[in-house]
Parts: structure tokens; C-alpha cells; sequence
């Protein structure tokens, strides 16, 4: 990687990588999203920590010689199938903006890992399936998939780069992270509000 990039499409990617705002696919209980799309051949496969208020931490346990720090604090770090999808979900920011279709990354488990394999197993590869997904609980998922075109990126679309966006932080920053995990956070510059509940608390 270079030490600088070039353009706007550039700048928002590394935005979006240096702790800026990820959006993040996310189902309440109870919810159904008609027409998901994912954007990706395959998962990323992470282990990655929540920390309440600040959002996922890639584990760095076993990575190099030093050890994790949330690992070390008792966060337990959970299997992550990471893929760029497009919610269809359309909703209005605070400045009465509305979005749809916007680029998001889907943290899945495995449970529903294997459900959407199965999927693919029937259907054909994940870029070309249409996809209805119901979450009836915790772990609860219903998915009907369809066999359709390939989805094509319109203008704003951008996938994210998973291989940037999910690089864990080094054993200094998550540190940090542990020591100062009531901190205020800094709004930063993003208006999104759909997907920053873990934000709220
Ligand atoms: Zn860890």
C-alpha cells in the first residue's frame, strides 16, 4: 500500500478504513428486508470483538507475537463471515436525506453462514441471488433466495474494501480502546443513523 491514494472515491475508502463510519447490515428481531443483494464471490472469515459504544475490533490473538487486548480484558471474540450486501431498506437521515440501496457489510455467523451456502449450493453464487431475509430471533434466520442477474453498481455505490476496512488496529490502539471504552464518541462526519445503534449507548 502507498502512503497516499488519489481522488474522492479514495478518500472516502480511507475514511471509511481509519475509523470512520462502517456501515453496518443489520436485522432487529422480528424484521424481514425483501431484495438483499450480495455484492461478494465469498466471505472474509475474522474474529472480531464488540465493544459497547465503539463497534467491532478484529482480534489480533495469534496474528503476531503480542497478545489481544480485549482477548486480555475478557471480551470474547466471535467468528465473523464478513460480505459487502446492498440493503433495499430505504430510510431518511436527519437532515431528511433518504438512502436505498446503499452499500453495507454483513457480519454473519455461522449458522447463518450455512444457510446462505446452502443457498448458493442450490441456487448458484452469491452475486447472483436475490434475497429475502426474514430474522425471526437471536440466531433465528429464514432466507428465500431467487436465481437473478448479477447486481450492477450504480453511481455512489462502492464496495468496501474488507481487506482495509476489517485490518485489525495495532496492540497500541486496542489498548487504547480497552482503556477508554466509556469514552465519548466524536460524531465524526457521518449522518447515518440506521445502522449506528450500537453508537447510541
Ligand atoms: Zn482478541
Amino acid at each position: 500500500m502507498s502512503w497516499f491514494s488519489k481522488g474522492f472515491e479514495e478518500a472516502e475508502a480511507q475514511a471509511a478504513s481509519s475509523g470512520g463510519f462502517i456501515r453496518d447490515f443489520f436485522l432487529k428481531n422480528g424484521e424481514d428486508v425483501n431484495g438483499v443483494r450480495i455484492l461478494d464471490d465469498e466471505s472474509i472469515n475474522i474474529r472480531a470483538h464488540f465493544v459497547k459504544g465503539k463497534g467491532w475490533f478484529t482480534c489480533i490473538h495469534g496474528i503476531d507475537d503480542e497478545g489481544c487486548p480485549l482477548c486480555e480484558a475478557g471480551n470474547k471474540a466471535q467468528n465473523q463471515f464478513v460480505f459487502n450486501v446492498i440493503d433495499p431498506r430505504e430510510y431518511t437521515d436527519k437532515n431528511g436525506k433518504t438512502h436505498k440501496n446503499q452499500v453495507k457489510l454483513w457480519r454473519v455467523g455461522i449458522t447463518l453462514l450455512r444457510l446462505l451456502n446452502k443457498r448458493r449450493t442450490t441456487y448458484g453464487p452469491y452475486t447472483t441471488l436475490l434475497l429475502n431475509i426474514s430474522k425471526m430471533g437471536a440466531g433465528a434466520w429464514d432466507i428465500v433466495a431467487e436465481k437473478v442477474e448479477e447486481y450492477e453498481l450504480g453511481e455512489g455505490q462502492e464496495l468496501y474494501e474488507r481487506e482495509e476496512v476489517l485490518a485489525p488496529k495495532s496492540r497500541k490502539e486496542l489498548l487504547a480502546v480497552v482503556n477508554n471504552s466509556e469514552a465519548e464518541n466524536d460524531d465524526d462526519d457521518d449522518d447515518d443513523d440506521d445502522a449506528a445503534s450500537w453508537r447510541k449507548s
